[in-house]
């Protein structure tokens, strides 16, 4: 085999509740409008539209240890960064064409996670129907809280979300509301991409998603997977 040009990038990976062990990340998908309240809010017909995906690179991926707070700065290109709480599918068994009756057998963990937006550029990409990447897929995109393992917090499927800025109620919500289920939806993406250990799936994010500034505290949290603080700075 022959040597790398330069060395590879090192592996994404973050911390695992109560282990010294990290998940490492291979991919991440995510489902956009997978709330009702939500996709009434961005201007959609929740009853009438499929899931979708889009995706963020590996990298995209900033943690901390339980407990600390995360200092995220303040992105580039943008005068309008939201906030979206989600509740993070982590896969540790791959597999295409997964049944919805099989599709928790795939899944090794949760984690409470933010999509954070570019809702300026996405609100452009959108109207001139181009694609989502500069709005979603930058750098340091996807926070995220450790990993709580199905051995664990098993499969929380009803369980209050929320998320504050500076102490202020913004999202609340229950991920029993999602219209498609994390059993549907890892069933949905099987059939489009071969999963694969280390996947993380960003489900969706419930109604109240809204800007934050350089200051700004975001908390957030899923009942049984823990809470993510954010400092923007
Ligand atoms: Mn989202």
């Amino acid at each position: 085999m022959n040597d790398l040009l330069f060395p590879a990038a090192p592996i994404s990976a973050f911390p695992i509740a109560d282990s010294n062990l990290r998940f490492p990340v291979h991919r991440i998908y995510c489902v956009g409008r997978n709330y009702a309240e939500h996709a009434r809010e961005m201007g959609s017909d929740p009853d009438r539209e499929p899931p979708f995906f889009f995706c963020k690179p590996a990298d995209a991926v900033v943690s901390t240890p339980a407990g600390q707070t995360l200092q995220l700065p303040y992105p580039s290109q943008t005068k309008n960064f939201h906030h979206e709480i989600e509740l993070v599918v982590a896969i540790g068994k791959g597999g295409s064409d997964i049944a919805v009756e099989h599709a928790y057998d795939h899944v090794c963990g949760y984690a409470v996670g933010l999509d954070m937006t570019r809702r300026d550029l996405q609100a452009e990409m959108r109207k001139a129907g181009l694609s989502w990447e500069v709005s979603k897929a930058f750098d340091r995109s996807a926070p995220i809280a450790p990993l709580h393992l199905v051995s664990a917090c098993g499969h929380p499927e009803d369980a209050g979300i929320w998320l504050r800025v500076n102490g202020k109620d913004r999202q609340r919500s229950n991920i029993n509301q999602l219209i498609w289920s994390v059993p549907e939806t890892i069933a949905y993406l099987s059939r489009f991409f071969e999963l694969q250990p280390g996947d993380l799936i960003f489900t969706g994010t419930p109604a109240g998603v809204g800007a934050v500034m350089r200051g700004d505290l975001i908390e957030g949290g899923i009942d049984g997977l823990g809470t993510l603080q954010v400092k923007i700075i």
